[in-house]
């Protein structure tokens, strides 16, 4: 089976922080790896899941606790007005679970909104934030999120 964010999920242990922004024992947070947008994040199951329906009580039970988490720390990182949370997995070799949590900045341009957001996803390599950018931003994240470690 080829999937990219089980690769990742096996090396947990050796991530760079933009791959492992936090973690429990049910979920990983990514930096989006081919994103425009700093702060792009994607809330993944540790174990390979294609449909929320397949997710178990345990798994489902952290889900929102997440998703409001990673919203508050994109907050208070990036200064976005409110958050997108999409979750599609339907490109080809990332059909394991993944739910988008997207800052959406107060301005952001008209024609970016809503689903049109995903255009600062997938960018050429000179427009997405590189590795360096994904690891800062991460890291601020990370901290946010846990103020005490
Ligand atoms: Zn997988």
């Amino acid at each position: 089976m080829d999937c990219y964010t089980c690769d990742q999920n096996r090396q947990i242990d050796t991530l760079p922080v933009r791959e492992l922004v936090a973690a429990d024992e049910h979920w990983r947070v990514a930096h989006a790896l081919d994103s425009a947008l700093p702060g792009w994040l994607v809330l993944v199951p540790r174990r390979h899941v294609t449909a929320i329906a397949a997710l178990s009580d345990a798994e489902a039970a952290s889900l929102g606790t997440w998703q409001v988490r990673l919203s508050r720390a994109l907050h208070a990182v990036t200064g976005c007005a409110k958050t997108y949370v999409i979750q599609l997995a339907e490109k080809e070799g990332f059909a394991h679970v993944h739910f988008h949590v997207v800052p959406r900045m107060p301005d952001l341009p008209d024609d970016r909104r809503g689903p049109r957001v995903f255009g600062y996803l997938n960018a050429a390599e000179g427009d997405r934030l590189d590795q360096a950018r994904q690891d800062d931003i991460a890291a601020a994240l990370r901290a946010q999120l846990d103020p005490a470690g």
